[in-house]
C-alpha cells in the first residue's frame, strides 16, 4: 500500500514467535453458536474475515477434553483426533486468503457444566459450578493436574496438525480453569499450586512451556489474560496483582492477548460502556513489562483510535471481536481509503446474545453474518440486478433502509418513500433514548451508502397511500411500514385474562414517549412484557427527569431477556440506583382512573398502585394496511417486510430487509427449494 495513506502504520507485519502476521488488524477469539456443530459455517465466517483483510483469524474457545463440556452450546471441540478434519475446514479457509489461524485451546473448570459427557467437575478447590445448576466441581489433585497438562499438550499437537499457526493458553472471562487457579477466591490450594501469587500462577507458566514444547518450533503461543476483574479490591486488579502476573510470565508467551474479566465486561454494551478503546487504561502497562507483541480490545471501529494506540505503544496489534462481526472488511476498507464505508459495530450484543441461546450468530449491522456458508452471502458482494425494473420501498425504518439499499446495490433503481420527517424509523427514535444513541450507526451506515447512488431517490414526508403508489407505476414494491405499540395492555402475559383498561385512564405507549410526549405530573407505572430494553431505558429516561417510577413486570428479573445481551444486571442495578420501585412476578390486571392493579403471577394476589398514568412495554400491532389495499392493484412485486410483517428485534428487520432484496427476481423455485444449507449428520459415518 502507498505510504500516503495516513494509516500505513496499521498495515506494518508484526512478528509472533515463528510467524508473522501481515498486518496489525488480529480477531481475537469469538464464540458463533456454529463452532463444532456447524464447522463449515463457521469456517466461512472465519475466512471471510480474512478475506476481509485481518492478518490473524481466531477461532473461539475450544474444549480440549470431556471434561470442558460446554454442551449444549456450540463452541470448539478438540478432544481427539476426530476433530481436526472439522477445524482443518477452518484453517485452509483463513489460510486461502493470506492470514494466520488461531486457536483458543480451553479447559473450562467449573464453567464447565459436563451435561453431554456427565464427567466430574474440575475446579482448584471444592466448589459449585457457576451457574444454577445444581452440582458440584472436585478439587483437583496433583495426578489430575497433570493430566490435565497432558490433555493441553496433546490438543496443541493436534491444533498444530489442523493447521493453526497460534496457539492459545487462555486464562480469562473467569470462564478457564488456567485462570481459576490465579484466583484467591477459588484457589485455596495449599500445595505449591496455591497461596502465594507465583503458585498460583505456576499452572499457566507451566502450560505455556508445555505448549512452546511441543509445537513452538513452528505455532506461536499466545496468552489471553484477563488482567482486572473489574470488582475492584475484591479481585485481580490491572495495576497489583494483574501487572505482577504480566511481570511473572513477561517473555514466555510469544503474544500477550489482554483483556478484562467477566465476559460482559470485556464485551460492555454501548449503553453501559458508551466510549470505544474503554480497555485501554487497563492495557497500557503490559507493553513497558514485555518484549512480545501485545493485542488489545475495546470495540475498536475508528482507524484514528487504533492508529494512536499503537502510536502511543499500547499495542502492537488491533484486536478486534464485535467489530470485526459488524464489518469483516474493516482492514480492506481502511487499507483502500474507504473509511466512511466501514459498518460500524453499534455495541447491542444481539451477536453475543446468539451464543448464550445456542444459535447461530447473528449481527444488528451485518445482515450476512452467519449465513456466509449455509445462504452464500458475502458481506460486500451482492448480485447485479437481473432486469431494468423499477422498485419503491416504503417506509424508511431498518428494514426499509436496508432493502433499499442492497437493492441499489443490485443496480435497481430506488425510490425510498417515508411518512416522517427523518428517515430511520424505530431507530430514528429509540438512538434518542438514553445509552441508546450508537445505533443511530444503523441508519447512518444505510443512508450514507443511499445517499451516493445515483439510482436512488429518498423522499420524507412522504406517506403514500394506494392511489399514490398506483400513480408512481412502479411494479415492484417493498412494505416495511413497521408497527407501533399497543394500548389494550394484551401481551404474552395477560392473552387468558384480558386487562381492564378504563377508558378515561391516562394510558402511554413507547410510541407516545418516543414522540416526545411526557407522561401528566404524578407517579408512573411501567409495565413491562417485552423483556429486552426500552421498557428499562424509559424507566431511565422518565426517573432522569424526575417522575416516581413504579416497573412492573410478570418475570422474575428487569429485563430479563437481556440476560442473553449480558446487559441484565446493570439495567436492574441502574434501575434501583435511580429510586424505581421495581415489582416482579407481578402481571397486569386492570387501570382504573389512578390505580393500576397488578396480581401477583404465582398467587394472583392483588395489589393496588397508584398512578397518574401507565406505560404499557406489551406488544405491537403491525401496520398492515397499505399493504392490505395493494394487494388488489396487480403489482409485479408486493412483498411485507421487517416489523410491518412480524415485530421483533432491530436485527430482525434488517435481516428481513436483505433478504427481501437478495431474493428480489430470484426465481421463486430456487428460493424456495430449501432455506438454507444444512450441516447434516452423515449416518454413513461412525
Ligand atoms: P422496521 O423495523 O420494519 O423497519 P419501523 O417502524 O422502524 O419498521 O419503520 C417503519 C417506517 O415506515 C416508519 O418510519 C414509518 O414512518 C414509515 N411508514 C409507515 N407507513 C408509511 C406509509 N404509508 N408511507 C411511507 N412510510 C410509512
Ligand atoms: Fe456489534 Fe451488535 Fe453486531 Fe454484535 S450484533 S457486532 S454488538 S452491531
Amino acid at each position: 500500500m502507498s505510504n500516503a495513506n495516513p494509516y500505513a502504520l496499521l498495515f506494518e507485519p508484526v512478528q509472533i514467535g515463528p510467524v508473522t502476521a501481515r498486518n496489525r488488524f488480529y480477531q481475537v477469539p469469538h464464540c458463533t453458536g456454529l463452532g463444532h456443530v456447524r464447522p463449515r459455517a463457521d469456517a466461512a465466517v472465519r475466512g471471510m474475515k480474512a478475506e476481509g483483510g485481518w492478518a490473524v483469524v481466531s477461532n473461539q474457545e475450544t474444549e480440549i477434553h470431556p471434561t470442558s463440556d460446554l454442551s449444549p452450546y456450540a463452541e470448539g471441540r478438540l478432544w481427539d483426533g476426530r476433530d481436526v478434519p472439522a477445524l482443518r475446514l477452518m484453517t485452509d479457509a483463513v489460510h486461502a486468503h493470506g492470514a494466520l489461524a488461531a486457536i483458543q485451546l480451553v479447559h473450562n473448570g467449573n464453567h464447565a457444566q459436563n451435561l453431554l459427557t456427565r464427567a466430574p467437575v474440575l475446579a482448584p478447590s471444592e466448589m459449585s459450578v457457576d451457574t444454577t445448576h445444581p452440582k458440584q466441581a472436585q478439587a483437583m489433585d496433583k495426578a489430575d493436574i497433570r493430566e490435565f497438562r497432558r490433555w493441553h499438550r496433546e490438543a496443541a499437537l493436534r491444533a498444530k496438525d489442523a493447521g493453526f499457526d497460534i496457539i492459545y493458553v487462555y486464562a480469562g472471562h473467569n470462564m478457564t480453569l488456567a485462570q481459576h487457579f490465579m484466583l484467591p477466591h477459588m484457589n485455596q490450594r495449599s500445595d505449591e499450586y496455591g497461596g502465594s501469587l507465583e503458585n498460583r500462577v505456576r499452572l499457566t507458566r507451566e502450560l505455556l512451556e508445555d505448549t512452546h514444547e511441543a509445537v513452538g518450533d513452528s505455532c506461536a503461543v499466545a496468552l489471553r489474560f484477563a488482567i482486572d476483574e473489574m470488582v475492584g479490591a475484591d479481585g485481580m486488579q490491572a495495576s497489583e496483582e494483574g501487572r505482577a502476573v504480566v511481570e511473572l510470565l513477561a517473555d514466555l508467551p510469544d503474544l500477550w492477548d489482554v483483556n478484562v474479566a467477566d465476559w460482559s465486561n470485556d464485551s460492555a454494551t454501548t449503553r453501559f460502556q458508551p466510549e470505544d478503546g474503554y480497555q485501554n487504561a487497563f492495557l497500557s502497562h503490559v507493553k513497558q513489562i514485555t518484549r512480545k507483541p501485545v493485542v488489545g480490545v475495546g470495540r475498536l471501529t475508528s482507524p484514528d483510535m487504533m492508529l494512536s494506540m499503537v502510536k502511543k505503544g499500547i499495542v502492537d496489534l488491533i484486536g478486534a471481536a464485535r467489530p470485526s462481526i459488524a464489518d469483516p472488511f474493516i482492514p480492506k476498507k481502511i487499507e483502500d481509503g474507504r473509511i466512511d464505508e466501514i459498518r460500524e459495530c453499534i455495541g447491542c450484543n444481539i451477536c453475543v446474545s446468539s451464543d448464550n441461546l445456542g444459535i447461530p450468530i447473528r449481527c444488528t449491522q451485518n445482515p450476512t453474518m452467519g449465513e456466509e456458508w449455509r445462504r452464500g452471502w458475502h458481506p460486500e458482494i451482492i448480485a447485479p440486478k437481473k432486469s431494468n425494473a423499477d422498485t419503491l420501498v416504503i417506509g424508511g425504518g431498518p428494514a426499509g433502509l436496508e432493502c433499499a439499499t442492497q437493492l441499489a446495490r443490485r443496480g435497481y433503481q430506488v425510490t425510498l418513500a417515508e411518512a416522517s420527517a427523518e428517515l430511520g424509523g424505530r431507530v430514528a427514535k429509540e438512538s434518542k433514548l438514553p445509552g441508546l444513541a450508537a445505533w443511530s450507526r444503523v441508519v447512518d451506515y444505510r443512508l450514507n451508502d443511499l445517499k451516493q447512488r445515483g439510482n436512488v431517490q429518498l423522499f420524507t414526508d412522504s406517506r403514500l397511500d394506494v392511489d399514490q403508489v398506483a400513480e408512481l407505476g412502479v411494479e415492484h414494491v417493498f412494505v416495511a411500514t413497521g408497527s407501533h405499540w399497543r394500548t389494550d395492555g394484551i401481551s404474552r402475559s395477560t392473552q387468558r385474562h384480558m386487562p381492564q383498561i378504563e377508558q378515561t385512564a391516562k394510558v402511554l405507549t413507547p410510541d407516545d414517549i418516543m414522540n416526545g410526549l411526557l407522561p401528566p405530573d404524578g407517579p408512573v407505572m411501567i409495565y413491562d412484557d417485552d423483556h429486552i430494553y426500552l421498557a428499562g431505558v424509559i424507566a431511565e429516561k422518565l426517573a432522569t427527569a424526575g417522575y416516581q417510577v413504579v416497573f412492573v413486570t410478570p418475570e422474575s428479573l428487569v429485563s430479563t431477556y437481556a440476560v442473553n445481551t449480558l446487559e441484565q444486571p446493570r439495567i436492574q442495578a441502574r434501575l434501583i440506583e435511580l429510586g424505581i420501585d421495581i415489582r416482579c412476578n407481578q402481571v397486569l390486571t386492570a387501570v382504573e382512573g389512578d390505580i393500576a392493579r397488578i396480581g401477583c403471577a404465582f398467587t394472583g394476589r392483588v395489589t393496588d398502585i397508584p398512578c397518574a398514568s401507565t406505560i404499557l412495554v406489551t406488544e405491537r400491532h403491525r401496520e398492515t394496511a397499505l399493504y392490505d389495499s395493494l394487494r388488489g392493484i396487480g403489482l409485479k412485486t408486493l412483498e411485507l417486510i421487517g416489523d410491518a410483517a412480524s415485530p421483533g428485534l432491530i436485527v430482525d428487520a434488517v435481516f428481513a430487509g436483505h433478504r427481501a432484496a437478495r431474493d428480489f427476481e430470484r426465481p421463486k423455485a430456487e428460493a424456495d427449494k430449501d432455506w438454507f444449507r444444512r450441516e447434516i449428520i452423515d449416518l454413513e459415518e461412525t
